[in-house]
């Protein structure tokens, strides 16, 4: 390259003449994208963390991420949430034993259980607005309130008998609502807290129980 820049110039009939350079001095446009592609892109690549498939215990949770809330977008401010989908037993002790209904009690789970993650979520407030707007059917959401009620007390060493959804995310400005990413939180934080009722899940509950009465 040094040498085409070196080379003493020469222009006849609008024809440049580069005088000691040859066709082989030059790049092939092809290399010279090729090389673009490899080198060339001066954008840093953002990475992300990886969230762990399985839930088993509180201290090998991650204690932050910079993955975005599956429900609202925003980057969690503590340790990431998600929806559990499901709690197996983990094979400690228990392989090929059917595990009784005395057994799977919450205290045992952290520890002998382990519970399958989708997504992540900053709030479990946000874990119950993207539960309640995507489960399947009735019975697969209250099983995943449920679960997450069973997570709720583990994270936080707190028993709750509901949680109150995030208000849905088109709510802020960026959806074209009137709320600031902040007033979003600040709603969150105020319906977690205002003392609720449980009425939401029992009535869930109610309906549930009421629509398999009619099955039968
Ligand atoms: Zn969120």
């Amino acid at each position: 390259m040094n040498r085409i820049k070196n080379a003493k110039k020469q222009t006849v009939d609008g024809i440049l003449f580069l005088q000691g350079v040859f066709k082989t001095d030059c790049d092939k446009i092809e290399d010279f994208f090729h090389e673009r592609l490899l080198h060339g892109n001066t954008t840093t690549a953002k990475y992300y963390d990886k969230i762990p498939l399985t839930f088993t215990n509180i201290d090998d949770w991650p204690k932050t991420t910079n993955l975005l809330c599956r429900n609202c977008n925003r980057v969690p401010k503590a340790r990431p949430w998600f929806e559990p989908q499901s709690i197996a037993p983990i094979s400690r002790g228990y392989i090929g034993k059917l595990i009784s209904s005395k057994d799977l009690v919450r205290k045992h789970i952290s520890h002998d259980y382990c519970m399958n993650v989708k997504g992540v979520f900053c709030t479990a407030n946000c874990v119950m607005r993207y539960t309640l707007t995507n489960s399947k059917d009735l019975s697969d959401r209250l099983n995943k309130i449920q679960m997450l009620l069973i997570l709720h007390e583990i994270f936080t060493g707190r028993t709750v008998t509901n949680i109150e959804p995030s208000p849905v995310a088109t709510e802020m400005i960026q959806y074209g609502g009137l709320l600031s990413e902040a007033d979003y939180q600040k709603k969150i934080d105020d319906i977690n807290t205002t003392k609720h009722s449980s009425e939401n899940f029992v009535s869930s509950c109610k309906a549930y129980f009421s629509q398999l009465a009619l099955d039968d």
